[in-house]
């Protein structure tokens, strides 16, 4: 991959989630639908829908267009809301998420990566941002602390680190997080977990 190229924003979730699962999304081209990523899209083209809005002092902007030359990143932002009152105006990213709020920051790391794009086009400071769940109607607050950002640092590089090497990591621990991936199938994480091979060949080309 040229190390130009800016990585999708939406990406750092798939490697959060599965360095594996990215690497056959970004690296091989491999993608299926289950029932998550269906839904997942539906919510995203109804939100996208939306016009600007005004309400007193808050201003709404959907489906905003965002990127970090800095951090090599691109992507787009569910919805924007704009406190005018403050001066300069507080900035809040909300993303959208069709299940239920996690313990694992998958999501937040990518509402970070937003806001951290946010803070290098706009040259301002953003705290805090939102994950509003469709399934449980609930918003969550997300504070971008240091170490959010850290971690949301390490995820562009180690997922930038598998597009340049062109290696696809071996299956991930997580067997629970398998049974909910749509790309099960192309994976065959049973089949790769009991061919040590794999994980040989992997070993050889390791630095
Ligand atoms: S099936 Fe499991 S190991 Fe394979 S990509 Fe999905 S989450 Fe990762």
């Amino acid at each position: 991959m040229d190390d130009s190229q800016p990585l999708a924003i939406s990406a750092i979730q798939h490697f959060a989630y599965c360095p594996r699962q990215f690497a056959l999304i970004h690296l091989e081209q491999a993608w299926a639908d289950n029932r998550y990523t269906v839904e997942g899209l539906l919510l995203h083209s109804r939100v996208d829908e939306g016009e600007p809005e005004q309400r007193g002092n808050l201003r709404y902007e959907r489906a905003v267009l965002i990127t970090s030359q800095q951090l090599g990143l691109n992507g787009k932002m569910d919805l924007l809301e704009i406190e005018t009152s403050y001066s300069p105006p507080k900035l809040t990213p909300v993303e959208y998420k069709r299940g239920k709020p996690k313990v694992q920051d998958w999501d937040r790391l990518q509402l970070c990566a937003q806001a951290l794009c946010l803070e290098e086009m706009r040259n301002l400071d953003i705290s805090a941002g939102a994950l509003w769940y469709w399934q449980t109607r609930h918003r969550e607050v997300v504070t971008f602390s240091d170490d959010l950002r850290q971690a949301t640092l390490d995820a562009i590089r180690g997922a930038k680190e598998i597009l340049l090497k062109g290696q696809t990591p071996a299956p991930t621990s997580h067997t629970k997080r398998c049974k909910a991936c749509s790309l099960v199938d192309q994976c065959q994480p049973e089949v790769v977990r009991s061919d040590r091979s794999t994980f040989y060949v992997q070993e050889l080309f390791k630095e």
